[in-house]
């Protein structure tokens, strides 16, 4: 049989992206296809009342609660997915989380391999990604084969005074990893300026290491790449048996058609790759593709995230303020034998930023005086899977996320502990916000790999069990994720994939 490409990406994000970069030099006709569009370079990219206010690049697509309400994801259908607004801090997970973790509310469940299997990935990841990092300063660090490609990104005056303090309380704060393009010794020369307009703003300089720049913009140069934006697949059809992908179909403005590929990829991010498969269903696959295990769309993890304003009566007159991390309670606190999660900071917050955050109506020029004293936080906590938190399509087609929080006890302690620091240090006034359903940055979980085919949707090469060329490598695939940011393990996943495609031949 021919076919018109011999591999069919779906979602040009950090699964997708990666991936297409992983395999470009091998010759093989590689077709990336994309619903969204590039991302516009323009001067509104730093404006944030374009980012928090008129939420300029977000899909305006709803999507319906477990009672149906519905909300407006924040997620970005463009090349590069949501990583064109990350904040670019990719973490390792730690050599624990890929074991069973017992928390508070339950258990983290084991992946199918150990930390090992990774490690390899992870090092081609953080240089394809040009991480700045700190070896040896993390109290949990994971054994490394290298250093970090790039020294770290050093904290400004404020950061600094305040990591010390930190450390004479006899904690660790680090350098957050961070994926820039930052000549640090040579600022002048430096794509990256280091400005205060990063997490979570796209970068206008193209100096921000997404999966557009790091990954699909590389993979283009290749001849044997393709991209299509503005596209969205809409099904996935299959053989009459049903053990094969046989033809893509796609909608643009033109119309609807269908592609063929030897090897099908989905990486549209978890919730829309679990749609894709549970909108391809026939009469081969009548639960949704690949979902005999009625596995599809389950288990759907987000972390539990808060962000913390802390204000003080010194003004914080950081730029770039993402530069510091405590891991010092992700196994663990005090008083708890129970994994909190990990902490660090966020870009800058803007008084817009602010306003979203406290609890009344406050003037403009207090938000600014506050944002002005403000040091600004993010917590993580684990979330376990559920399989009852699952996405769904209603009978129009529409995505439905059922999701109920767990393990909040252990974030509200690690908000809790921190904020205990930072009193001792004269901050005198907190506000923090649990996200919400809107905030799904850190979807994993729908398609999770494993060995055993009644329990999970792909193996352990992220080919989905039940059909023989389909394969999906965004984050669905994490069976959990530990409380680490999760694109660095989705991009080290996406370039061991692409070795077991290659060694397919
Ligand atoms: C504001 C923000 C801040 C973040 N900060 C961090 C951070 O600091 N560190 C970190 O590790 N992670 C961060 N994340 C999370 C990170 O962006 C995601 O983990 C990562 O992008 C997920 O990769 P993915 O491949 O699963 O999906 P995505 O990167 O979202 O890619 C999916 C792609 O598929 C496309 N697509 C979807 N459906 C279809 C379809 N049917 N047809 C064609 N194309 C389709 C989408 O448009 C998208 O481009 C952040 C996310 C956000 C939104
Ligand atoms: S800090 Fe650097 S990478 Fe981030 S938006 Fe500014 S120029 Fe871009």
């Amino acid at each position: 049989m021919t076919y018109d490409y011999d591999l069919i990406i779906v979602g040009a994000g950090a699964g997708g992206g990666t991936l297409a970069y992983a395999l470009a030099a091998t010759g093989k006709r590689i077709l990336l296809i994309e619903r969204g569009d590039y991302l516009p370079r323009e001067k509104e990219n730093w404006d944030p009342d374009e980012i928090f206010t008129r939420r300029r690049y977000q899909t305006q697509e709803e999507w319906l609660d477990a009672h149906s309400q519905p909300f407006n994801p924040e997620a970005y259908y463009v090349v590069g997915g949501n990583t064109k607004c990350y904040g670019a801090a990719l973490q390792r997970m730690r050599a624990e989380d890929f074991g069973e973790l017992r928390h508070y509310d339950g258990v983290s469940p084991a992946w199918p391999f150990a930390y090992d299997t990774l490690e390899p990935y992870y090092t081609r990841a953080e240089s394809l990604y040009k991480i700045h990092g700190q070896r040896g300063e993390d109290p949990i660090e994971p054994p490394m084969s290298v250093e970090y490609p790039f020294p770290a990104m050093a904290h400004e005056p404020r950061i600094q005074e305040i990591a010390d303090r930190f450390q004479a309380k006899g904690l660790n704060p680090l350098h957050l990893t961070l994926a820039l393009n930052r000549n640090q010794a040579a600022p002048e020369h430096s794509p990256c300026i280091r400005c205060d307009t990063c997490d979570p703003y796209p970068c206008m300089v193209n100096a921000k290491c997404d999966a557009q720049v790091a990954c699909v913009d590389p993979a283009l140069i290749y001849k044997n790449v393709t991209l299509l934006t503005n596209t969205l697949v809409t099904r996935l059809l299959t053989s009459p048996d049903g053990r094969r992908v046989d033809r893509v179909e796609i909608k643009t403005d033109l119309g609807s058609e269908t592609l063929s590929a030897e090897t099908v990829v989905v990486s549209c991010g978890a919730i829309n790759s679990a749609a894709l498969l549970l909108r391809s269903r026939n009469d081969q696959h009548p639960n949704g593709l690949a979902n005999a295990s009625d596995q599809v769309g389950r288990n759907i993890q987000k972390h539990n995230h808060s962000a913390l304003m802390a204000i003080s009566p010194e003004p914080n007159d950081t730029v770039f303020q993402k530069t510091l991390g405590i891991h010092d309670y992700y196994f663990g606190g005090p008083d708890q034998d129970y994994p909190l999660g990990q902490i660090q900071l966020t870009g800058k917050a803007k008084w817009q930023r602010l306003k979203k955050m406290t609890p009344t109506d406050l003037p403009q020029a207090m938000l600014e005086y506050l944002a002005h004293h403000s040091v600004d936080w993010w917590v993580t906590t684990e979330d376990l899977p559920d399989p009852n938190n699952r996405v769904t399509l209603t009978a129009q087609g529409q995505i439905q996320v059922a999701y109920k929080s767990n393990n909040l006890k252990p974030h509200a302690e690690l908000i809790s502990l921190l904020e205990q620091h930072l009193r001792d240090m004269d901050f005198y006034l907190f506000w923090h916000k649990r996200m919400d359903l809107t905030v799904f940055w850190h979807q994993i979980g729908t398609c999770r790999f494993g060995e055993d085919p009644s329990q999970s949707v792909l193996d352990v090469n992220c080919r989905t069990h039940d059909v023989e060329n389909l394969y999906v490598v965004d984050a669905s695939f994490f069976p959990s994720m530990g409380a680490m940011n999760p694109t660095l393990t989705i991009a080290a996943n996406a370039l061991r994939v692409g070795d077991h495609l290659k060694s397919r031949g």
